[in-house]
């Protein structure tokens, strides 16, 4: 795929609204992110303090920002990044099967409530994965333990299941069925609750609360959003959210942020409005990269 100007990753209010704000001022945006938005959209049974949408329902607000991405034209790249690396002039987006390049991001990845596990981010890449789907081919003849936070990594762990020996996967969610795990007769499902990543000599061990410690070749968490200090590394953090200004420009020259992923307070409008900003402050740095450049 072609250098895009704004790569924008994450669907919720944020992200949609910088991709409305970059396509108006004539940027090429990629938007990479989920067709159905974002899962806090659907949570939300009714919303009371967004401009012009009284008393409305997340799902609804989320139809009307469908139909505002489909009378622009843009699309939504279905894919999940695990990492973004700064080249200098450009930046190169880690999906699940492909490298995307961008001349500047924004970063609307929502934010991560949930702590590292102890060992999660000491061993990942060396036990430890975020993504099902890129890393599935090093499990061939292997275990491996999946944490899926939502019911939309099932799919992820079924595909594994596809290929490594056996499967374990530890619902952090509450459900009765499973349906995205279909039937494969690889795939266990564990309802422990997971405490630490050990890394021995023939690979992980998940520590649980009952003692029922689970050995594997590797450990896979799935969550909604990755951790931006490991998202981006190198990026200035505190705590959850991403150091930034009022122009949504981070410590990384061409690298922005918007919404949850800013700091709180955690809200609808707040992450639509930093959309805006973020996209304005990309276009802003894109004009002074070309200037630089002449
Ligand atoms: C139940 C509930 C009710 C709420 N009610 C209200 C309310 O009434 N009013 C209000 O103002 N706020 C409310 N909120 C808060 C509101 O949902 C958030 O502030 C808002 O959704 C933040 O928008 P965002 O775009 O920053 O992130 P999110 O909406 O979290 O969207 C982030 C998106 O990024 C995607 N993503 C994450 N990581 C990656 C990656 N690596 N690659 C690709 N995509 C990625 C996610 O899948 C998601 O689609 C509520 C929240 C919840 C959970």
């Amino acid at each position: 795929m072609e250098r895009v100007d704004i790569a924008i990753i994450g669907t919720g209010p944020a992200g949609l609204e910088a991709a409305i704000t970059a396509r108006i001022r004539n940027k090429k945006v990629l938007l990479i992110g989920e067709p159905d938005l974002s899962s806090k959209l659907a949570k939300a049974h009714r919303i009371d303090n967004y401009l012009g949408f009284p008393e409305i329902a997340g799902e609804d607000l989320g139809r009307h920002f469908q139909k505002h991405l489909e009378q622009i034209g843009q699309e939504i790249t279905q894919d999940r990044i695990t990492a973004v690396y700064s080249m200098g002039d450009y930046f190169a987006l880690q999906g699940k099967e492909e490298i995307f390049e961008a001349s500047s991001v924004i970063l609307a990845c929502g934010v991560v409530m949930e702590k590292p596990f102890p060992g999660e981010t000491e061993y990942l890449g060396r036990g430890v994965s975020y993504c099902a789907t890129c890393d599935a081919a090093l499990y061939r003849g292997k275990s491996a333990v999946v944490l899926g936070y939502s019911p939309k990594e099932e799919e992820e762990a079924a595909f594994l299941a596809e290929v490594a020996d056996k499967v374990y996967y530890v619902p952090m969610y509450k459900a009765d069925r499973f349906p995205g795990l279909g039937d494969s007769d690889k795939i266990e499902i564990c309802g422990e609750k997971p405490l630490e990543f050990v890394k021995e000599a023939d690979g992980m061990v998940l520590k649980t609360a009952s003692g029922q410690d689970l050995k594997t070749d590797g450990i896979f968490v799935l969550r909604e959003a990755i951790a931006p200090s490991q998202l981006v590394p190198g990026l200035e953090t505190d705590g959850s959210a991403v150091v930034c200004d009022r122009q949504m420009r981070t410590s990384m020259p061409g690298l922005f942020v918007a919404g949850d992923i800013a700091g709180a307070p955690y809200q609808y409008i707040k992450a639509a409005g930093e959309g805006n900003v973020a996209a304005l402050s990309a276009v802003n740095y894109l004009a002074e990269q070309k200037r630089k450049a002449q």
